[in-house]
C-alpha cells in the first residue's frame, strides 16, 4: 500500500514574506508541491525551490479557476498517491479561507491535515496602516466579516459597528455601497469614520480614509482594487494614525 501524504494548510499572511511563520517559511522551502490561491504574493513562491511543482488554483470574484470542491479533490488525490501537499493561502486559512472546508474533505479521505496559521489580512493591514483594531478609548471589540456573501443583505450585523467597536470587512470592495447603506439603516452615523486599507504590507499598499456615508464614492473614485479591506470604527480616525501615514508617506 502507498503511503499517504499529508496535507499542509499554511497561511502566506497578507503578502510581505517577512510576515510568514518561521515553519510556513520552512514548508514552502522545503515543498515538492505547492497548491497555490491567487492571493498569495509572487515574492512567497519566490522562496520555493526550483524544482518544487507549483499548481494555481487561483479565484477571482467572479471568475472560478477551479471549483472548491475540485481543489479538495486534487489535495487528497495527491495525498493518496504519497505526496505531501502544501496548500498555500492568503492570510490565514481559517479566515475565510475555506480552510475549514478543504481539512473536512481531507478527513473524511483518511487523509492527515496539518494547519499552519497565518495573518491575517486584518492583523497585517492593521499593522501596515497603524490603525490599532482595538484600543482603550476606542474599541474593544472587534469583529470580522464578510462582505460578498450570500444573502449580504440578511446578514445580521447590527451591534457589530459603532461606537467602542471595530468592523473589518473582508471581501467589501465590490458590494461597498449595499454595505454603506446596511449599516446606515442599522443606525450607525453617517460620519462614522472608515478607513479602506488596499493591498495590505505590500509595497502598492493605499490606505483611504473617510466618513461611512462617502464610503461608495471613496471607493469608485479613488479605483479601489481587490486585495482591499474596510475597516469601521472610530480607531480609523485616532490622530496617531495620520501620524503613522505621514511616515508611510515620508518612506515611499
Ligand atoms: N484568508 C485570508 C482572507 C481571504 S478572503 C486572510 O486571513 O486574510 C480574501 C479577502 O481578504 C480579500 O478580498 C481582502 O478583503 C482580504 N485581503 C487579503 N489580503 C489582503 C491584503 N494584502 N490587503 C488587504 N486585504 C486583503
Amino acid at each position: 500500500m502507498t503511503h499517504t501524504g499529508t496535507v499542509y494548510l499554511v497561511g502566506a499572511g497578507p503578502g510581505d514574506p517577512e510576515l510568514l511563520t518561521l515553519r510556513a517559511a520552512r514548508l514552502i522551502e522545503s515543498a515538492s508541491l505547492i497548491v497555490h490561491d491567487g492571493l498569495v504574493d509572487p515574492a512567497i513562491l519566490a522562496l520555493a525551490s526550483a524544482d518544487a511543482r507549483l499548481i494555481s488554483v487561483a479565484k477571482k470574484r467572479s471568475k472560478h479557476t477551479l471549483p472548491q470542491d475540485q481543489i479538495n479533490a486534487l489535495l487528497v488525490r495527491e495525498a493518496r498517491a504519497g505526496r505531501d501537499v502544501i496548500r498555500l493561502k492568503g492570510g490565514d486559512p481559517f479566515v475565510f479561507g475555506r480552510g475549514g472546508e478543504e481539512m473536512e474533505d481531507c478527513h473524511a479521505a483518511r487523509v492527515p491535515v496539518q494547519i499552519v496559521p497565518g495573518i491575517s489580512a486584518a492583523n497585517g493591514a492593521a499593522a501596515a496602516s497603524g490603525i490599532p483594531l482595538t484600543h482603550r478609548d476606542s474599541a474593544s471589540i472587534v469583529s470580522f466579516v464578510a462582505g460578498q456573501c450570500k444573502g449580504l443583505k440578511d446578514q445580521n450585523w447590527a451591534g457589530l459597528a459603532g461606537k467602542n467597536r471595530t468592523l473589518v470587512i473582508y471581501m467589501g470592495v465590490k458590494t461597498a455601497p449595499q454595505i454603506a447603506e446596511k449599516l446606515m439603516e442599522d443606525g450607525l452615523a453617517p460620519d462614522m469614520p472608515v478607513a479602506i486599507i488596499e493591498n495590505a504590507a505590500r509595497p502598492e499598499m493605499r490606505v483611504l480614509r473617510g466618513p461611512l456615508a462617502a464610503l461608495p464614492q471613496l471607493v469608485e473614485q479613488q479605483q479601489v482594487i481587490s486585495p482591499a479591506l474596510i475597516v469601521i470604527g472610530d480607531v480609523t480616525a485616532r490622530e496617531n494614525t495620520a501620524v503613522a501615514q505621514m511616515a508611510l508617506e515620508a518612506a515611499a
